[in-house]
């Protein structure tokens, strides 16, 4: 008659399955909120705040306080880059005036995406990826082809996504609602900021004075 161990009999029939290793980048919680939801079950989430281009510093701290606090409470694994606005400021020097969604903003999703697949090859992560393409107002495609371009630099892999849709940006709006997440009304830097200003400007005054 043949015996089986109880220890040996658990191992046997315990199946272990590994998601794979994601660093995903987060510009804040509201933008992450419905990107985790959709990603969480099929990999293993580490979500990385790296936003050199937020201004002032104190709305850098608002957006990294409130991912903190959902990390939190989700218990996810977050972490934090030191804050190094200067490197930012070099890296998009020439071209500060361009609009929103011209070429500064390549370089700005470009930074962030390096800087994300550096910290993903340095961790061991399988994969790395960004909620940015949850914007209606930023290009999936271009933020798709950066992806992989710096993946191929950097010897790892960029999961490509438009996170917006399938419904993904109306639940992320869902989510900030039952969250109660703060949600900025600009999209991060100082140029992004005084466009903002100058949009609530001439709603205020169509055509006519500004304050
Ligand atoms: S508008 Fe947004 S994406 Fe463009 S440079 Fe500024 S912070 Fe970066």
């Amino acid at each position: 008659m043949t015996q089986t161990c109880p220890s040996q009999s658990a191992l046997t029939s315990e199946v272990v399955t590994l998601k794979p290793k994601m660093l995903l980048h987060a510009c804040c919680a509201p933008c992450s909120s419905s990107v985790v939801e959709r990603l969480q079950d099929d990999y293993d989430l580490t979500i990385f705040y790296y936003n050199p281009n937020i201004h002032p510093e104190k709305e850098y701290r608002i957006r990294r306080d409130e991912l903190v606090r959902w990390c939190d409470e989700l218990n996810l694994p977050l972490m934090v880059s030191d804050y190094d606005p200067q490197s930012w400021h070099d890296y998009i020097a020439g071209y500060e005036q361009e609009p929103e969604r011209g070429e500064r903003c390549t370089l700005c999703y470009q930074m962030r995406l390096e800087r994300t697949a550096r910290q993903a090859v340095a961790g061991g992560f399988d994969v790395f990826s960004t909620v940015l393409s949850i914007s209606p107002h930023k290009d999936a495609l271009r933020i798709n082809r950066l992806g992989n371009q710096v993946a191929e630099r950097f010897g790892s892999v960029f999961y490509q996504a438009d996170f917006k849709k399938k419904g993904g940006f109306q639940r992320s709006l869902e989510l900030s609602r039952e969250w109660g997440f703060y949600r900025q009304n600009y999209c991060g830097c100082c140029y992004s900021l005084a466009e903002s200003e100058q949009r609530r400007q001439q709603r205020r005054h169509p055509g006519g004075e500004t304050d």
